[in-house]
């Protein structure tokens, strides 16, 4: 019985790329000390494999940047303004499409299906020149080979590649980009022919396109190209991977009749109808790569279960053609527990990163083959057992609390008395202006948040050094006659793991990073347990920012979709009920802060917009109890606290109902790069009536923009929406400016708001 793993983290156990990477770039190493780094750790993870006893081992899911754009150059696909002059593509042109350069911006970058990697975007036209310019997938397998570990080279599938691209500028936004299949296929032969010449037995190609929801004329390019490649392939077996969800009917039937394929790759965990699609039909004599072990997620896999599966299996497809593998690539998980020396053993025991992963696939392909290590099974039994009782995962009153399907949680009043309410309290002026809650964070103040952490000052000594720092964003901002106040969130290093830390069945990780895109990595907290709240969490700070001015300050929160959105969650109960658990401890702070006299509090939803599913059908449910958890958080409060949403995005399109059925009163929206997607918000926005604060400037740049330029943007906002209902802020928080930055800018955009309210 076989093992396989789908891919492996790149950056290493302690982000040991990351580092090379951006010294690297900084000009402070060579190229050749970053291929050494690569190439120790390529080594290592191979390694690590072989000996768990992997029989198919991938290669070539190592990059320096990203898998997408190791395509891209693979296939020639420079777009034009980087100059490039054909040959081998080298680092310069590599990493200015992956970061841009002095002249020339970098290319798109975007979500890689629902996980939090982003992907490269191929920008392509009639007009690409494809050349064979990087043989790094070669270079790899024979890098493996020559250390004596026989790989499965990984390529993205050619499908794939071209539905994940985008037509490039100037392009019309129609471009049929399938119809550069002709052109790309040749590359893909010639790169096949190199590595069948190399010796590979074995080739992956990743097609997870395939879960989503594709017309018949996509599926028919998988026909296509696979049967245009099928004499190149001859001799070889070719796995064909998806990953994700499952494989719908219509894409399962043309997948499973692809020519010169030979084994399918099935995501067992998220795909939950895979197993009927199997049952229902696998032509005979093809492999099945039956991925048991969650690469999405940081728990331990349910060895038993995973085996009654497999035996399954192993009936339909007989036990020389089953291989037992990951979900998707390990990616997107952690990647060794060995790093977690501080962790709560109890809970250590409950996991597996990417590293305890192999050898759990491992463990499942010797338990199929007769040779069950009964001691290791046992072991993860009673982890198992242990995760199952444990009281610190199960809080039978939050439970309880947390049953709330069915019911509504909507604010009596509707938003137009609401604002009424809040506006004989607030009196604030036509255009209010505000930001979306933090300020600059200095060195000076990161310092002050690690020693407290680090107990090397007392806890008098930090509050007074954050009352400090709140005071000066107060008093900045009343010089700068900001109507509603933001106290700048001084002692949050994170919007999510602020809260994680004070909300009970959360854990935290020390190395648990997951890339998110190039070097930039993020550690997601644990949702282990029943989550609830045991004090207030941001009172303290509010009231004393609170009393330190007149205006009125807005209390900030991050919203339950969002907590839940950037954590690992926990895989024992649906991830509804999680959401509504947190929902529920907001709720709490929301109304010990109303309490404490805060008459305006933000609850930020940035990530809502990222958890949709990937297939449309799924939305409405996601949607609904999103969208019900949001309003839980602030279904207690009187009329006259006024709730603000923020959110991270400008594409509402498609889920303005459901924007609109948060029922906020004010909603700050980024709205840096298009006013015309806006558009359609808007004018649901005068519908609703609900106050609006489409963002005035871009934070993402250093970029001052001038009154003139704030004060065209807010009127081109005037002319589709209510003077009453617009709000005059910034696009997100300020955090990573400069001062130098923000003070300018602020005093801009508050020049502009008043510039207009005299004209109107
Ligand atoms: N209140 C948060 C801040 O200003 C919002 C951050 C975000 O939307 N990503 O930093
Ligand atoms: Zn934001």
């Amino acid at each position: 019985m076989a093992s396989h793993i789908v891919g492996y983290p790149r950056m290493g156990p302690k982000r040991e790329l990351k580092f090379a990477l951006e010294s690297f770039w900084d000009g402070k190493s060579s190229a050749e000390e970053l291929q050494k780094v690569a190439a120790d750790l390529r080594s290592s993870i191979w390694k690590q494999m072989a000996d768990a006893g992997i029989k198919y081992i991938p290669s070539n899911t190592f990059s320096f940047y990203d898998q997408v754009l190791d395509t891209t150059a693979m296939l020639g696909a420079v777009p034009a303004r980087y100059n490039w002059n054909g040959g081998e593509i080298g680092f310069d042109t590599y990493f200015s499409m992956a970061r841009g350069n002095a002249s020339v911006p970098a290319m798109e970058m975007t979500k890689w299906f629902d996980t939090n990697y982003h992907f490269i975007v191929p920008e392509l036209g009639p007009d690409v020149k494809f050349s064979y310019a990087s043989h790094k997938a070669v270079t790899e397998y024979k890098e493996a080979k020559s250390l004596g570990v026989d790989t499965v080279p990984v390529l993205v599938g050619p499908v794939t590649y071209l539905l994940l691209s985008k037509p490039a500028k100037g392009v019309e936004k129609t471009f049929p980009l399938l119809s550069l299949l002709d052109k790309i296929l040749p590359i893909y032969k010639e790169v096949i022919a190199e590595l069948k010449a190399a010796g590979a037995s074995w080739i992956q190609f990743d097609e997870a396109t395939l879960v989503m929801d594709l017309e018949s004329y996509q599926l028919e390019a998988f026909t296509k190209a696979y049967a245009e490649l099928e004499s190149s392939l001859s001799g070889l077996n070719v796995l064909v991977e998806t990953y994700f969800s499952d494989v719908p009917a219509d894409a399962f039937k043309t997948l499973t009749a692809l020519k010169g394929v030979t084994a399918f790759g099935f995501d067992l965990v998220r795909g939950t109808k895979t197993l009927d699609l199997i049952k229902g039909g696998l032509p005979s004599g093809k492999y099945l790569f039956a991925g048991v072990v969650d690469g999405r997620n940081i728990w331990a896999n349910d060895l038993d279960a995973s085996l009654i599966t497999l035996k399954s299996l192993e009936g339909i497809v007989g036990n020389d053609k089953l291989v037992v593998s990951t979900s998707c690539s390990l990616l997107h998980t952690a990647v060794d527990l060995v790093n977690e020396p501080k962790l709560d053993t109890e809970i250590k025991s409950w996991l597996a990163f990417a590293a305890q992963k192999v050898v759990e696939v491992n463990a499942l392909a010797k338990a199929l083959a007769g040779q069950k290590d009964e001691a290791f099974f046992s072991a993860n039994a009673v982890a198992q057992a242990s995760r199952k009782n444990s009281p610190r995962v199960t809080n039978k009153a939050v439970q309880k609390a947390a049953a709330l399907k069915g019911s509504d949680h909507r604010r009596a009043t509707n938003v137009t008395a609401r604002l009424d309410a809040q506006q004989k309290k607030l009196n604030l002026p036509i255009l209010p202006t505000t930001t979306i809650g933090s300020f600059p964070q200095t060195i000076e103040l990161r310092r002050v948040r690690r020693e407290y952490k680090a107990k090397k000052i007392s806890e008098e000594e930090y509050v007074k050094a954050i009352k400090e720092e709140i005071s000066k964003v107060v008093k900045l901002q009343e010089e700068l006659d900001i109507d509603v106040l933001v106290h700048g969130e001084p002692e949050r290093n994170d919007m999510v793991e602020y809260f994680g830390e004070q909300l009970s069945g959360f854990a935290f990780t020390a190395n648990g990073w997951v890339q998110s895109y190039g070097s930039r990595c993020v550690k997601p907290p644990i949702i282990y347990g029943d989550v609830s709240r045991p004090n207030p969490m941001t009172v303290f700070w509010s009231t004393a920012a609170q009393s330190m001015t007149k205006r009125p300050m807005k209390g900030m929160l991050t919203g339950p979709v969002t907590i839940l959105n950037w954590s690992f969650v926990r895989n024992d109960q649906p991830r509804f009920e999680t959401c509504y658990q947190i929902a529920l401890a907001i709720k709490d702070e929301v109304e010990d802060l109303e309490k404490a006299g805060i008459n305006v509090i933000q609850i930020d939803e940035a990530a809502l917009r990222e958890g949709l599913p990937l297939r449309k059908a799924e939305h409405a449910f996601y949607l609904d109890w999103a969208v019900h958890s949001f309003r839980i958080t602030n279904v207690g409060v009187q009329d006259t606290t006024q709730i603000h949403t923020h959110m991270c995005y400008s594409n509402f399109n498609d889920i303005i109902h459901s924007i609109i059925d948060m029922d906020a009163d004010v909603i700050t929206i980024e709205n840096s790069r298009s006013d015309e997607k806006l558009l359609s918000v808007f004018r649901e926005g005068v519908k609703y009536g609900a106050g609006i604060g489409p963002g005035v400037y871009d934070i993402h740049s250093p970029r001052i923009p001038s009154t003139e330029e704030i004060a065209d943007r807010i009127n081109k906002m005037l002319a589709v929406l209510e003077t009453n209902i617009l709000w005059v802020n910034p696009d997100c928080g300020l955090k990573t400016r400069k001062y130098a930055e923000v003070k300018p800018a602020l005093q801009n955009m508050v020049a502009a708001a008043k510039l207009l309210r005299t004209e109107l």
